[in-house]
C-alpha cells in the first residue's frame, strides 16, 4: 500500500478538492502525476451492472452480462448467514474480472411500509435480520479484496420524491429500527463505503447530515471507510464534507470541487477535514488497486449452480393442504401463466442485471421430469392488467385435463419499479382473475408466485397449495422445479409480513406522504412489532415458512437465570427433525421485556440459526445473547438501556408460532438511568397502542418533542435549487424547462414506452431537484447557468436574463 500520507503532503488544495467528486458516472478520479488510478464503482446490489458504454443510473442502457442473483427479499427469506456470503464471495469474483472496485449494494433499508417500491431491493422489516444479513453480504464481497457500498444510509422508505422528502422520525425508531441494521453491518463487516440517501432526515438532507454521518457512523461505530452520495444526493458540497461525506458521485459540472477549495481559502473548512476524506478516498483507491491489478476469469456455470441453490433457499411454502406438494413425477400436471415461459426474476431500476443466462419453470419441469404430463397456457396477457377471457378459458380447459393445476402469477415488471412505490397490494387483475377463475373448476391448484414484496390473497382459501418463490434471479425457475418436485425441501421463511390487507400496516396512514415531509408517527411499530403487539390477525407472519418435514422442539435451557446487564445469555435448546425427508429449519429466538417502564413492542427478534436436519435427527442450538439484545435506546441518557426486571426467552418456528420459553432476570448496572419519558401519560398513545387507528399528530409531536414541520410545497418566489423541476409549473420558466425535460425524455424512451424503465424516467425528471440538472457531466448547464435560471424561475426575468448571459459567457 501506498504512503497515503506523505502523498497528500504532495497535493495540491485544487487536487485535493477535485479527488472529492467522481470523474464521471462511474469512476472516481486519479491523478496521474501521482500514480493515482482512476477506479470505477457500479450497480449492484444482486450482480454487476457494469455499463461499458452509456451510462446511466436507472438501467436504461445496456450492461455487460453477469450472474443475476435473487433480489434481497429473497435472499432474506434463507435466512441463511453462509449462503449470503458466498453470494458475496462471487460478486466480488465478477468485480475482479470487470475490473470494478466497488460494487454498490447491499441496501439496508427497512421495509417500513410492503409499497415501498425498491422492497424487492431490501431485506427485511427487522433490523437484526437485515444487519445480519447485510454483513454476510458485505464480508463476502469483500473477502474478494472488492468494496461494497453499503446503502442507502437512511431513512429512505418510500420512493415518492425520494430525492427531497424530509423523513420526521422519532429518536427510539431512528435507532431502533432505522440504524439498528447498519450499526450491525458496519462494526461487523466495515464496508468499505457508505451510500448516503437522497433524503432528507429530521430535517437535514443526508449529504449534510452531521449527526448521522460524523456523530453516529464514525465517531459511535467506528466506520473505517468513506461515505459516497447517491447518485445526484449531493446538497450542499461544504456543509457534507464537514459532516463526513467525503465522495460525490456522480461527477458533474456543478462547481463543488471549487466550492471547496474556496472554502478552505477563506477558512470556513478546515484543511485537515479535507485530508482525512482523501485519505480516505486515497485508501479505497489503493485497497481496490491491489485487488485489480490481478487478472481474473470467474466461473459462470459455479455461479449459476450458486443462483440456483440460494434461490431454492429462498423460497417460502405458504400453503400445503393435503400435502399436495412435492408433486409426483408422474402426475398430469398443467403448468398456467406466461410466467412459466417467460420468467418475473428481477426488479427494474439501478439494480437491473443483464444475465448472463435464464432459465424457465417449464423447460426446467421437463428437464426434470420429461414432457409427457405437463401441458400449458399463459393464461394472461404480458402486462396482466385486464383479465382476458378468452386466455383464462383456455387456461381452465387445459386445467381441466390435469390432476394439478400449477399457476405461475406475481408482480408484472410495471408493478415494482425503483422510483414508484406501489398504489395497494393486489396482484394484476389479470392474475388474480386467473387464480379466482381455476380454483372455482379445479380442487387441486398451487399458485407460485414471483414478486418482490407482499400481495395480498383473497382467493388464500380457495386454492390447496401457495409457494413464494420471491424474484429468484436468473436460475430461479431451476429451484422452484426442485421445491415443486420434493428435489429440494423448502427451507425459506419470510423476512416481512404479510399482512390480510394494507389497511392493517402500521404505516398505512401516513404511507407515502409529501410534498415535503412523511412522519413515520408508528415509531418502533414497525411490521410484527405492531402486528404482535396489537393482536392484529395477519396473512402469514414474519418468520413463517413451511416444510416437507416437520420439527420438534424442546429442552430449552438458560445458561443464567440471573444476570447483569454486562452479561451474554447463552440459550440452548433442542431441535429434531420428525419427519421423513431432510429438512433445514429456520429457528428463530425473540425477546419480550415483561415489565418495561418504555414502550417497547411485544416481542423482538435477536437471534436466529438455519438448521440442517437428516430424517429422525437431533441438534442442539446454541445462540448467545449479548447486552443489545435486551436493551432499548433511552432517549434521555442518549444511550442503550436495559432495565432490570423479567424478560422472556421465546424460541419458535415464526413469531407468531413460539413453541419454548423461559425467563430470566436482569439487573441493571446503570445507576440512576432517568426515567424513561417523565411524563408517560404525554405518550399514553404508544404505551397502548392503537389498533387500526392512526396516531395523532399531537401524540407524534409528544414523542418527538418538537413540532413537526409543514408539510407543503413551495410557492413561485421561493423556489430553491432543492425544487423538484415537476413542481416549478406556477413559473413560465420553470413551464418551458419541463416541456424541454420531457421531450428530451420521449427522445431516450422512444420505442421504450410503457416499460418500467420509461416509467421511472419520467417520475426522475418530474422529481428531480433543479441542482440534479447537473447531475450529467456532459450537460449543457453549469452551476452558475443553474442559479441564473432559479433566479428566472422565481420571477425574476431580467436579473435572472443578464446573469445567465455572463454565465454563458463565462463557460
Ligand atoms: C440509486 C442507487 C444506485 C445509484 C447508481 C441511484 O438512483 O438510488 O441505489 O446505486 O443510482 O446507479
Amino acid at each position: 500500500m501506498k504512503n497515503i500520507e506523505h502523498l497528500i503532503s504532495q497535493m495540491t488544495l485544487e487536487e485535493k478538492a477535485s479527488l472529492s467528486s467522481g470523474l464521471n458516472f462511474w469512476y472516481l478520479k486519479g491523478i496521474k502525476r501521482l500514480g493515482i488510478p482512476s477506479i470505477m464503482v457500479t450497480d449492484g446490489p444482486h450482480g454487476l451492472r457494469k455499463q461499458a458504454g452509456d451510462a446511466d443510473h436507472i438501467g436504461l442502457s445496456k450492461s455487460v452480462p453477469a450472474t443475476c442473483f435473487p433480489t434481497a427479499s429473497a435472499l432474506a427469506a434463507t435466512w441463511n448467514r453462509d449462503l449470503i456470503y458466498q453470494v458475496g464471495v462471487a460478486l466480488g469474483e465478477e468485480c475482479q474480472e470487470e475490473k470494478v472496485a466497488v460494487i454498490l449494494g447491499p441496501g439496508a433499508n427497512i421495509k417500513r411500509s410492503p409499497l415501498c417500491g425498491r422492497n424487492f431491493e431490501y431485506f427485511s422489516e427487522d433490523p437484526y435480520l437485515t444487519g445480519e444479513m447485510g454483513k454476510s453480504h458485505i464480508n463476502g464481497v469483500q473477502s474478494q479484496g472488492i468494496g461494497t457500498s453499503l446503502k442507502h444510509y437512511t431513512v429512505n422508505n418510500q420512493e415518492f420524491r425520494r430525492m427531497v422528502i424530509d423523513a420526521i422520525v422519532d429518536e427510539r425508531a431512528l435507532r431502533e429500527i432505522y440504524l439498528a441494521g447498519y450499526e450491525i453491518a458496519i462494526k461487523e463487516a466495515q464496508p468499505w463505503t457508505v451510500m448516503c440517501a437522497y433524503n432528507r432526515v429530521n430535517g437535514t438532507y443526508a449529504s449534510d447530515n452531521k449527526y448521522l454521518m460524523r456523530d453516529i457512523l464514525k465517531d459511535e461505530w467506528g466506520h473505517e471507510g468513506l461515505v459516497v452520495t447517491d447518485w445526484g444526493a449531493m446538497n450542499e458540497r461544504v456543509d457534507a464534507i464537514i459532516a463526513g461525506t467525503e465522495l460525490e458521485m456522480p461527477g458533474a459540472p456543478n462547481g463543488n470541487d471549487d466550492k471547496i477549495v474556496a472554502a478552505v481559502q477563506s477558512g470556513e473548512l478546515d484543511e485537515a477535514v479535507l485530508n482525512s476524506a482523501v485519505e480516505r478516498i486515497l485508501t479505497l483507491i489503493f485497497k481496490a488497486e491491489e485487488t485489480l491489478s490481478e487478472d481474473f476469469v470467474y466461473d459462470r456455470q459455479a455461479h449459476h449452480a450458486l443462483a440456483r441453490r440460494v434461490a431454492g433457499e429462498g423460497v417460502v411454502l405458504l400453503k400445503n393442504e393435503d400435502s399436495i406438494l412435492p408433486l409426483q413425477e408422474n402426475s398430469k400436471v398443467a403448468l398456467i401463466g406466461r410466467f412459466a415461459k417467460e420468467p418475473r426474476y428481477q426488479g427494474a431500476g439501478s439494480s437491473l442485471i443483464n444475465p448472463s443466462q435464464l432459465d424457465n419453470l417449464y423447460d426446467e419441469i421437463v428437464n426434470l421430469v420429461g414432457g409427457e404430463n405437463i401441458t400449458f397456457a399463459p393464461g394472461y396477457t404480458v402486462t396482466g392488467d385486464q383479465p382476458d377471457e378468452s386466455l383464462i378459458q383456455e387456461a381452465v380447459d387445459v386445467a381441466s385435463t390435469a390432476e394439478v393445476v400449477v399457476i405461475c402469477a406475481g408482480l408484472t415488471d410495471l408493478y415494482e419499479v425503483e422510483g414508484l412505490d406501489r398504489e395497494n397490494l393486489n396482484l394484476p387483475p389479470g392474475h388474480g382473475a386467473l387464480i379466482y377463475r381455476i380454483a372455482q373448476n379445479h380442487s387441486k391448484v398451487v399458485v407460485v408466485l414471483s414478486n418482490g414484496s407482499p400481495v395480498e390473497m383473497p382467493w388464500v382459501d380457495d386454492v390447496t397449495g401457495i409457494v413464494e418463490g420471491y424474484l429468484g434471479g436468473q436460475a430461479g425457475a431451476g429451484a422452484m422445479a426442485d421445491i415443486l418436485y420434493g428435489v429440494t425441501n423448502p427451507s425459506g421463511k419470510l423476512a416481512e409480513t404479510f399482512p390480510l390487507k394494507l389497511e392493517d400496516n402500521p404505516s398505512h396512514h401516513y404511507f407515502p406522504q409529501g410534498p415535503a415531509t412523511v412522519e413515520y408517527r408508528e415509531s418502533v411499530f414497525v411490521g410484527y412489532r405492531y402486528y404482535d403487539s396489537v393482536g392484529q390477525d395477519v396473512l402469514f407472519p414474519f418468520g413463517y415458512g413451511l416444510s416437507y418435514t416437520t420439527f420438534e422442539y424442546s429442552d430449552l435451557k438458560l445458561g443464567q437465570h440471573q444476570l447483569s446487564d454486562q452479561e451474554t445469555l447463552r440459550v440452548s435448546f433442542k431441535l429434531k427433525n420428525t419427519g421423513f425427508v431432510a429438512g433445514k429449519e429456520i429457528v428463530q429466538l425473540y425477546v419480550r421485556d415483561t415489565e418495561s417502564t418504555a414502550f417497547r413492542p411485544d416481542k423482538e427478534l435477536k437471534g436466529f440459526a438455519k438448521v440442517d436436519l437428516a430424517p429422525g435427527e437431533e441438534s442442539e442450538v446454541v445462540i448467545d445473547l449479548g447486552p443489545r439484545a435486551f436493551a432499548y435506546y433511552n432517549v434521555d441518557l442518549k444511550d442503550w438501556h436495559v432495565e432490570s426486571g423479567t424478560f422472556e426467552i421465546l424460541v419458535g418456528a415464526s413469531s407468531q408460532d413460539i413453541r419454548l420459553n423461559a425467563s430470566v432476570e436482569i439487573t441493571s448496572t446503570q445507576s440512576a438511568a432517568p426515567a424513561v419519558h417523565a411524563d408517560r401519560d404525554k405518550l399514553a398513545a404508544y404505551y397502548d397502542f392503537p389498533k387500526g387507528q392512526p396516531i395523532s399528530q399531537a401524540d407524534f409531536e409528544a414523542l418527538l418533542g418538537k413540532s413537526v414541520p409543514k408539510n407543503q410545497g413551495t410557492q413561485k418566489g421561493e423556489y430553491t435549487l432543492n425544487t423538484p423541476v415537476g413542481d416549478m409549473r406556477e413559473s413560465f420558466i420553470g413551464r418551458q424547462l419541463i416541456n424541454m425535460m420531457n421531450k428530451q425524455i420521449s427522445k431516450m424512451i422512444a420505442g421504450m414506452e410503457d416499460t418500467p424503465t420509461a416509467m421511472l424516467m419520467e417520475v426522475m425528471i418530474k422529481e428531480l431537484p433543479l441542482r440534479g440538472m447537473l447531475m450529467m457531466g456532459d450537460g449543457p448547464l453549469n452551476r452558475e447557468m443553474l442559479d441564473a435560471l432559479l433566479v428566472m424561475i422565481n420571477g425574476e426575468f431580467f436579473k435572472g436574463f443578464g446573469a445567465l448571459i455572463k454565465a454563458v459567457c463565462n463557460k
